[in-house]
C-alpha cells in the first residue's frame, strides 16, 4: 500500500471537517463509537494490518484496477476521457475496498458479526463477501423496493451466507434501510460492528471509509502520470454518500490544477422535493444518521423523501467532507437526471463495450457535458461499478426506447 493512503489533514480529532461531521448519537452508543475510533487509530498505524489489507487488495480484489483511455467517447465528445476501472474489482464496484477494511477491523476488535444497510445491493454483496472471507456473520438490511429491483444481489448475499433483512416501511429504499440497520445495531453494539457503506455516519466512519477508498486515487495518480506524463485536468465521480468520489479525489486534493466534479442525481425533477436526491443543490445543513452535513429536509426539518433511478444514489444527505469541500469551493457539485444517465449508460455500452452501473452513468453523463465545453483538457472518471446488476431493470423500463 502506498505510504500516503492514510495521510490526510481532516477531520479533526472530534471528526469535524469544518463545521460538518462530528458524532450525534446517544451517550451509550458514543462509548462504543469511541472504541471503534480507538481501534481504528491503532490499526491504521499497524504495519501488519496495512500489509494484510494490501495483500487482499492485490490478490483478492485484483488491484490495481486499470485506467482505460476511452478513445471512442473522447473522439465523439471532444476531450480525452479516461476511466478508472473500479468495475473490474472482485464483486464489481469500489465498495469492496472499504468492506475489506471494515471486516479486518471487526476481526481485530473481536466482533462476531457485521451489520449494514444496502441500497443497490452492491454494499451488501461486498460486505457479505468480506464477511465470508474473514469469517464473520453478516446481517444486511435492505428496502423491499430495492430488493425487487436488484434481485440478483439479494441472491448473491444469501449464497455468500448473509442474512438479508427486508425493510417494509416508508419508501422501502436506502434511507429506511439505514434506520432499520441502525436500530438493530443499537440493540447489540458489543458483538456487532456496523459496516457503513459510504463516507457517512458518525465519526470515525467518514474518515475511515475515505481512508480505505483513497487507494483509488493513489493508484490513479501514478497510472495517469505514467500514461500521459501529466496530472488529469478534471476528475469526475458520482456522489451518493460520496465514497467513490473521495476515493478518487483525496490523492489529488492538494493539486490545485486538478478540477473536481461530484455528480448527484436530479432524478425525475430537480424542482420537486421527493423527485430527486440532489443534496448539494437543494439541501441545507442539518443532522441525520449521527452526523452533520447538507441534507434534503421537508418543512419540518425531517429528512426528505428522495428518488433516483440509481438505488445507490438516492440518499437525502451526503458525506460531511463533501459539504466542507463544497463550502470551500474545492469540489464543484452538479446534477444529472434519470434520462441523461440512461442515455449515458447506453452510450458507453455501445461505444466502448463497457456496461456501467446506473450510478456510474451519472458521472459519465456529466463527463460528456464537460467534454463538450471548450478547453476542458483531460477528464478522469471514476467508473465506480459495472452494470450487470441493472440490466433486467433497464431492459424492462427502457428496452423499447433503446431497441432491446
Ligand atoms: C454505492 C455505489 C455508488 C454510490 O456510493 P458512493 O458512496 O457515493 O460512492 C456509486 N457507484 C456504485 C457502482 C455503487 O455501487
Amino acid at each position: 500500500m502506498a505510504e500516503n493512503i492514510f495521510d490526510c489533514e481532516l477531520p479533526d480529532e472530534k471528526g469535524y471537517f469544518g463545521e460538518y461531521g462530528g458524532s450525534f448519537i446517544p451517550p451509550e452508543l458514543q462509548v462504543i463509537m469511541d472504541q471503534v475510533t480507538a481501534a481504528y487509530e491503532e490499526i491504521r498505524e499497524d504495519p501488519d494490518f496495512r500489509a494484510e489489507l494490501a495483500d487482499l487488495y492485490q490478490h483478492f480484489v485484483g488491484r490495481p484496477s486499470p485506467i482505460f483511455h476511452a478513445k471512442n467517447l473522447s473522439k465523439k465528445y471532444g476531450a480525452d476521457i479516461y476511466l478508472k476501472r473500479e468495475d473490474l474489482n472482485h464483486t464489481g464496484a469500489h465498495k469492496i475496498n472499504h468492506c475489506l477494511g471494515e471486516a479486518l477491523l471487526a476481526k481485530k476488535m473481536g466482533k462476531k458479526k457485521l451489520i449494514a444497510e444496502t441500497g443497490a445491493g452492491q454494499h451488501g454483496v461486498a460486505l457479505a463477501t468480506a464477511a465470508a472471507l474473514v469469517g464473520l456473520e453478516c446481517d444486511i438490511h435492505m428496502g423491499e423496493v430495492d430488493m425487487a429491483k436488484e434481485h440478483p444481489n439479494v441472491i448473491r448475499m444469501r449464497i455468500l451466507g448473509a442474512n438479508v433483512i427486508p425493510v417494509s416501511h416508508g419508501r422501502k429504499t436506502l434511507k429506511e434501510a439505514v434506520d432499520s440497520a441502525f436500530g438493530a445495531y443499537l440493540a447489540d453494539p458489543q458483538t456487532q460492528l456496523f459496516g457503513i457503506g459510504s463516507v457517512v455516519g458518525p465519526h470515525p466512519y467518514p474518515r475511515m471509509i475515505r481512508d480505505f477508498q483513497s487507494i483509488v486515487g493513489v493508484e490513479a495518480k501514478e497510472q495517469f502520470k505514467h500514461m500521459t506524463g501529466k496530472l488529469p485536468d478534471n476528475l469526475v465521480a458520482c456522489v451518493g454518500g460520496g465514497s467513490n468520489a473521495l476515493g478518487l479525489f483525496t490523492a489529488f486534493m492538494n493539486d490545485k490544477s486538478v478540477a473536481m466534479y461530484g455528480v448527484e442525481p436530479s432524478g425525475r425533477d430537480i424542482d420537486i422535493l421527493g423527485e430527486h436526491a440532489a443534496t448539494m443543490t437543494h439541501g441545507k445543513p442539518g443532522v441525520m444518521h449521527g452526523f452533520k452535513s447538507y441534507m434534503l429536509q421537508d418543512d419540518d426539518g425531517e429528512p426528505a423523501e428522495v428518488y433516483s433511478v440509481a438505488s445507490g444514489l438516492d440518499y437525502p444527505s451526503v458525506g460531511p467532507q463533501h459539504s466542507y469541500l463544497k463550502d470551500i469551493g474545492r469540489v464543484n457539485y452538479a446534477y444529472i437526471s434519470d434520462k441523461e444517465a440512461i442515455d449515458a449508460f447506453f452510450e458507453i455500452s455501445r461505444l466502448e463495450g463497457i456496461i456501467p452501473a446506473i450510478e456510474t452513468a451519472h458521472a459519465l453523463a456529466y463527463t460528456f457535458k464537460l467534454a463538450q465545453e471548450s478547453d476542458t483538457g483531460t477528464i478522469l472518471v471514476n467508473l465506480s461499478g459495472r452494470g450487470d446488476k441493472d440490466i433486467d431493470f433497464v431492459a424492462e423500463k427502457y428496452g423499447e426506447e433503446y431497441g432491446i
